[in-house]
């Protein structure tokens, strides 16, 4: 009763979110992605490009010269962190650094002002949007799916998963420590304990494979956030049949005690308080690193893109998840760091993006909101130049490595700049989603789009005479997340 009294007050406090948003017009947009997916240089370059005015010629209200400026404002929850937008602006701003990733979920307000468009010939003088970015890791989302699933079915679905494909050799060490536990020997913390850290293990190395996706839930296993070390992190599947269930007393039944106060304690609340008040969401995904990483990263990706629009799908009908149903009317997949692509080839991988989202869309039967697909840089890390090949003069993109970074023998200091071929993505979609179809590097083949890490860029003076960095496409990312609430 306890927890039906709560869903009230919550769904209140939804209805009250939608009466202040009527007097004050506000957008929560969340940012997510999986780790190294670029939330945070993506939020950091977002603010950076708004409240200095970068160069944002297809943001109608800023081409229109109707954007007057935009400045941070006191964060709204108490109880969430503040995404830590002065440091992460010192790092790529004063140190050309990339700043420190997303680990956990934190907030930013930041207030636009602009003059609304003219209403009957008439200016109706400025008018304000609060923009509340809620940043949160992907991994999290992932967890949806376990609201609506007992340990049995978890357990038996995450088992059969891991004895197929590549993710078997990398759980052959939990797999021979799961063959010595029988579900039914008495419970024991020292056991669950270490089935924890062994499946978190394969967890991670799954998620490693170069660096890429295969995100698999119980997210906070790969992204603790606050609750590194937790006892609620303290359980693993046990092999054991979907139906079954665990007898009082039991290691099947303490694993069952504490998968329940996960989902009860931990994704339940993250989904209600936070994704539940999103009205706009961009996802950020590192294509070229799927890529790059052969077809089963690349399938991979697809999972995770459908999970996440199931994760956004409308029309479910029980009445507890429409109370976390979300209300996202707009949902933006954005490739990033375009920037290790000539322009080029920037359609083709938007292309890619676009029939991976398709598909994902499909698998999920997806309705509901507005999606769109960009490929993007939130900053520009490169430029384009013409080296010469012989006779002939190839595009290539130059940048500075960062300290440390290698190409054949050679270890970057840093400071050098150089120009390096782009990789070539296939100009046919289907060609790059096929085995085999698109051979990156994993494959023995030509493919090393993204490969070098370069530091971020020079400051450009932008329009307004203010430090800003320079982007691909950032103008349109705006304007489908708030144009339309700034006329
Ligand atoms: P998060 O884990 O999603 O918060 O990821 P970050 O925003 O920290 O980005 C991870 C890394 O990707 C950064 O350290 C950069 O090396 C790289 N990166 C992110 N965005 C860009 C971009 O727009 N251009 C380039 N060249 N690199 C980027």
């Amino acid at each position: 009763l306890s927890d039906l009294t709560h869903e009230a007050k919550i769904s209140a406090a939804n209805v009250f979110d939608l009466a202040a948003h009527a007097l004050h017009p506000s957008v929560r947009l969340g940012v997510t992605g999986l780790s190294r997916a670029g939330k945070t240089v993506f939020i950091t370059a977002l603010v950076n490009t708004l409240t200095n005015g970068g160069r944002l010629p297809l943001f109608r209200a800023y081409a229109d010269g109707r954007l007057i400026g935009a400045h941070l404002a006191p964060q709204p929850d108490d109880a969430v962190p503040r995404f830590s937008i002065e440091e992460h602006l010192k790092a790529l701003l004063d140190e050309r650094r990339w700043p420190d990733s997303t680990r956990r979920i934190s907030e930013l307000r930041l207030v636009l002002e602009f003059a609304s468009e003219t209403f009957f010939g008439k200016r109706r003088g400025s008018t304000f949007l609060t923009l509340d970015i809620v940043d949160y890791p992907g991994e999290w989302l992932l967890d949806l799916g376990l609201m609506g699933k007992t340990y049995a079915q978890w357990s038996a679905a995450t088992l059969a998963q891991s004895r197929t494909g590549a993710r078997k050799r990398l759980a052959s060490d939990w797999h021979k420590q799961l063959a010595g536990l029988d579900p039914n020997e008495p419970e024991s913390e020292a056991k669950a304990k270490a089935s924890a850290d062994i499946f978190t293990a394969y967890l991670r190395a799954a998620r490693q494979a170069r660096d890429t996706l295969s995100a698999l839930p119980p997210g906070r296993f790969l992204m603790p956030g606050d609750l590194e070390g937790s006892p609620m992190l303290t359980f693993a599947p046990l092999d054991i049949a979907a139906d079954s269930e665990p007898r009082p007393g039991t290691l099947q039944a303490m694993m069952a005690r504490r998968y329940d106060a996960y989902v009860r304690e931990i994704v339940r609340p993250f989904f209600r308080d936070h994704f539940a008040r999103l009205d706009r969401q961009i996802v950020l995904v590192d294509v070229l690193a799927a890529l790059d990483a052969g077809p089963d990263a690349v399938a991979d990706l697809e999972t995770a893109l459908t999970d996440v629009l199931e994760a956004f799908r409308h029309g479910t009908n029980s009445w507890i998840t429409s109370l976390f149903r979300p209300k996202v009317d707009r949902i933006l997949f954005a490739a990033t760091k375009a920037d290790h692509l000539h322009h080029s080839s920037h359609d083709r991988l938007e292309a890619i993006l676009g029939r991976l989202v398709q598909r994902a869309r499909e698998r999920a039967q997806f309705a509901g909101a507005r999606v769109d697909v960009l490929a993007i840089s939130a900053v520009r890390a490169t430029r384009e130049a013409l080296a010469r090949r012989g006779k002939s003069e190839l595009p290539v993109i130059a940048g500075t490595p960062e300290a440390g970074e290698q190409s054949g023998d050679k270890v970057f200091t840093g400071e050098e700049e150089i120009g390096v071929f782009p990789g070539d993505l296939p100009a046919d979609p289907e060609k790059a989603l096929l085995p085999g179809g698109y051979k990156g590097r994993a494959d023995g083949g030509e493919g090393d789009v993204g490969i070098l890490k370069f530091r971020p860029p020079r400051l450009e003076t932008g329009p307004w005479e203010k430090p800003v960095l320079p982007h691909i496409r950032m103008d349109r990312v705006i304007e489908f997340l708030i144009g339309d609430k700034l006329v």
